[in-house]
């Protein structure tokens, strides 16, 4: 059979690399080389997979339920060790940091190397510089319209990715799926940064310190992580508020009121902070609020808390009373921003939503259109920051590629 893959990425490459076993693959891409996005992966490292295999790192924007089990079928096929093995196959040695894997070599560029060596090896054509716009069914085949003309296939597989991450001028796949009656499940940017309104981050941009993120709606908590808070002149950025922000993108869609308290200080109780900032009154009397917190936090981010307690910096801190010390604690272990948005598109590693799964059969062929397959982003699933998202394409791509109806 012939086989057409639109989209050379992570998910695309593995996709015609499994079917290249059986059958005649051409791979369609709109770029001037197969893999940009992959290259770029993991700051340039490639966090291939994760240790960690729980299916809460999993999520879907129209059913989070639903696109998790859906996500776990195709997992149990073609999981985490399948996937180590068709890389090891290839050449990839991984290694493990922290539960995230990646290639020995901590390059991306050779986890792309290794799939064109072995495209190359098992004959798939590549045409670059072909944006497909037309999908069309003709009879038991398809026509492919693109920029370099027109492609019969007897299968198609869209692996077209998403709109995260990518110069504004490229196209997606979401239209022509749509255009074949799918429905297409309105993306929104994940694993971004955060935007407040308060001019405070502007003063505060460049900081990063270890905190803990806890992300409200209205007075609701929703979710709390950990780790590298890094303070930016529109907002927040760093992993944990990446990885709060796909919630904060759903809320903040459903036009709801959405808020982050920062805990910046978290290894300390408040009890203890109160604390600490009694014993700095008692031993730093003589100085001014303004150097009341220096050596304890980012010089502006002390001036910051100072402010937002209503003290001014010239103030003794002899004179800081107990109100002062106990609202400059509060501040401390939950200081509050407003989210307004998220980043946009350009700014996110992954989308959610995309392809309804309620259209598409567990071994990834549209329920719609016989011989039609998906992989990769997008269908409604996206991961969690950790090497979720790119298990997901080679693991989508790996049973895409069998072709199975
Ligand atoms: C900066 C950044 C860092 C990331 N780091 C990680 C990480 O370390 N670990 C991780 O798990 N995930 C990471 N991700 C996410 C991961 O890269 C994606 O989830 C993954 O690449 C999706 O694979 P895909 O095959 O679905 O789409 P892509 O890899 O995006 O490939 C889609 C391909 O289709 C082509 N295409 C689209 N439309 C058309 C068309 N109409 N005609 C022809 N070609 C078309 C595109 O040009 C592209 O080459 C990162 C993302 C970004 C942006």
């Amino acid at each position: 059979m012939n086989v057409l893959i639109i989209g050379g990425g992570a998910s695309g490459m593995v996709a015609a690399l499994t079917a290249a076993k059986s059958h005649n693959v051409t791979i369609l891409e709109q770029r001037d080389r197969i893999g940009h996005k992959l290259l770029v992966t993991g700051n340039g490292k490639c966090n291939m997979t994760n240790a960690d295999q729980s299916l809460s790192h999993y999520h879907g924007l129209l059913d989070e339920e639903g696109s998790r089990m859906f996500a776990a079928r195709v997992l149990k096929r073609f999981g985490k060790e399948e996937v180590l093995s068709f890389f090891m196959d290839l050449g990839i040695l991984p290694k493990e940091k922290n539960g995230y894997i990646y290639p020995n070599s901590e390059q991306a560029s050779a986890v792309l190397d290794v799939l064109r060596f072995a495209l190359k090896q098992e004959k798939v054509r590549i045409v670059c510089d072909a944006r497909v716009n037309g999908i069309e069914k003709k009879g038991d085949r398809f026509l492919v319209k693109t920029s370099q003309g027109e492609f019969h296939a007897d299968r198609v597989i869209l692996c077209t990715g998403s709109k995260a991450g990518i110069p504004k001028d490229q196209a997606t796949g979401y239209e022509l799926a749509a255009r074949l009656s799918h429905r297409i499940i309105d993306p929104l940017p994940a694993l971004v940064q955060l935007c407040s309104d308060e001019k405070i981050c502007k003063g505060l941009a460049g900081i990063r310190l270890n905190g803990t993120i806890r992300l409200y709606e209205d007075d609701t908590l929703l979710d709390t992580r950990s780790g590298e808070i890094q303070f930016t002149n529109y907002g927040i950025s760093g992993i944990p508020t990446m990885q709060l922000s796909y919630l904060a993108a759903k809320k903040l869609s459903a036009h709801k009121k959405v808020k982050v308290s920062l805990d910046l200080l978290p290894d300390h109780t408040e009890e203890d902070c109160l604390h600490i900032l009694q014993q700095r009154k008692e031993l730093g009397g003589y100085k001014s609020a303004e150097q009341f917190l220096t050596g304890m936090f980012h010089k502006n981010l002390g001036i910051c808390l100072m402010k937002s307690i209503g003290v001014s910096l010239s103030e003794s801190v002899s004179k800081l009373s107990d109100h002062d010390l106990n609202s400059l604690c509060k501040q401390i272990k939950s200081f509050e921003l407003q989210i307004r948005q998220t980043r946009p598109f350009s700014d996110a590693q992954v989308c959610a939503g995309g392809i309804d799964l309620n259209e598409v059969k567990d071994t990834l062929e549209s329920k719609l259109v016989p011989g039609l397959y998906f992989a990769g982003e997008i269908l409604d699933i996206n991961g969690d920051c950790g090497g979720y998202n790119l298990q997901w394409a080679f693991s989508s791509g790996m049973l895409a590629g069998q072709l199975e109806n």
